[in-house]
C-alpha cells in the first residue's frame, strides 16, 4: 500500500485541479491519497467526484496556526477525516481564508513599493476560486521576470517571513486548532515541524506541550527534513507516542515534490482511521 497523506490542489495553492490531482495519484501508483488543501475543504466534492478506482480518497485540510501568539511564528497543522460541515471548525477556517484576501493585496502593494509592478488582479487571477496565498504572488513576479521560480521569492529580499514584501494573516492557534479538529472528529498532524529553511521551528517543549493537548502525530519524511532531522523527530514521537507520517507535500508544478515521494506506513494510517469519527476514507468508484 503507497499512501500519501499530504497534497494541494488548485483549491489552494497546487496547481492541479481536484480532479486532476486524483487521476495523478492513481497514475502515481498510490492506494490512498489526502487533500490537504491550505484552510479549506473546497476541493473534496471534485476529488470524490472524479476518485479513479482502486484510489482511497482521505479528506483533510492543512490549517495555518501561530504558535506563541502575536510574536510567535507559523506552523502548519495537517487535520484528517473531521466532519466538513462541524460550524466551529468550519467558521475558523474561514476567518483564516477570508483574511488571505486582503493580505496578499497588501503584500501586492508593498511590492508595488519596491518597484514590483504586479497587480492584484492578475494574483487574484492565479489563484482562482482557491485560498490565495504567498505561491500566487510568487507567480505573479515568474511572470513579471522578477525572480525566475517560486521558490525564489521566499526569501528575505520578497516573501519570506521576515521578507520586505511579507504580510502576516490571521491564524489559528494551533492548540485550539486541535481542540477544534477533535470536536469534528478529525486526527491531528503537525506538518514538516522541523523544515528548518522556512524559518523559526517548533521547539521539542513545544511538540510536548500539543502532544499533551491532544496532537496524534508528526510528519517526519518530508522533503524539507534532512535525515539527521527525521531522526531525531522519530526519537521524539516514540518519546510522546506520537504517530509518524510520511508524505510528499505536492503542489503540482509550483513545487517540485513528485507525488508519493514520501509515504505513510500502513499501520499508522490505519490507526489514523481507527482514531477519525468525522469522516471516513473514500473508495474510488471509477469517476
Ligand atoms: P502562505 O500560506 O500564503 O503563507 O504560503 C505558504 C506556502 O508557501 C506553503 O504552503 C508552501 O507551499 C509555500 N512555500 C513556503 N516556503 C516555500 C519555499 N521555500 N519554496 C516554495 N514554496 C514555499
Ligand atoms: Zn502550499
Ligand atoms: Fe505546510
Ligand atoms: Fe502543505
Amino acid at each position: 500500500m503507497r499512501i500519501d497523506l499530504h497534497t494541494h490542489s488548485t483549491a489552494s495553492d497546487g496547481t492541479d485541479t481536484p480532479a486532476e490531482l486524483v487521476r495523478n495519484a492513481a497514475a502515481a501508483g498510490l492506494d490512498v491519497v489526502a487533500l490537504t488543501d491550505h484552510d479549506g475543504v473546497g476541493g473534496h466534492a471534485e476529488a470524490i467526484a472524479a476518485l479513479p478506482a482502486g484510489l482511497t480518497l482521505v479528506t483533510g485540510a492543512e490549517l495555518s496556526c501561530r504558535l506563541g501568539g502575536p510574536d510567535g511564528f507559523s506552523v502548519h497543522m495537517l487535520a484528517y477525516l473531521f466532519d466538513p460541515l462541524e460550524p466551529e471548525l468550519a467558521r475558523e477556517r474561514e476567518l483564516v481564508r477570508d483574511d488571505r484576501v486582503p493580505r496578499a493585496q497588501g503584500m501586492v502593494a508593498k511590492l508595488n513599493e519596491l518597484g514590483v509592478p504586479v497587480t492584484w488582479r492578475r494574483v487574484a487571477e492565479i489563484a482562482g476560486d482557491g485560498a490565495v496565498g504567498r505561491p500566487h504572488v510568487a507567480s505573479a513576479m515568474v511572470e513579471l521576470g522578477v525572480i525566475e521560480t517560486v521558490s525564489d521569492a521566499f526569501t528575505p529580499d520578497w516573501l519570506a517571513g521576515d521578507g520586505r514584501a511579507y504580510v502576516e494573516k490571521h491564524e489559528l492557534d494551533p492548540f485550539d486548532a486541535i481542540r477544534l479538529v477533535k470536536a469534528a472528529g478529525g486526527v491531528t498532524v503537525l506538518a514538516h515541524p522541523l523544515a528548518l529553511k522556512r524559518g523559526n521551528c517548533v521547539s521539542e517543549s513545544a511538540i510536548a506541550e500539543l502532544a499533551s493537548a491532544g496532537l496524534d502525530g508528526v510528519e517526519v519524511d518530508h522533503m524539507d527534513h534532512d535525515d539527521a532531522t527525521r531522526a531525531r523527530l522519530r526519537g521524539l514521537a516514540a518519546d510522546l507516542s506520537l504517530l509518524t507520517t510520511g508524505s510528499s507535500d505536492y503542489h503540482g508544478s509550483r513545487k517540485t515534490c513528485r507525488l508519493g515521494e514520501y509515504t505513510t506506513d500502513p499501520e499508522i494510517y490505519g490507526e489514523i482511521t481507527r482514531r477519525a469519527t468525522g469522516a471516513f476514507p473514500v473508495p474510488g468508484a471509477g469517476g
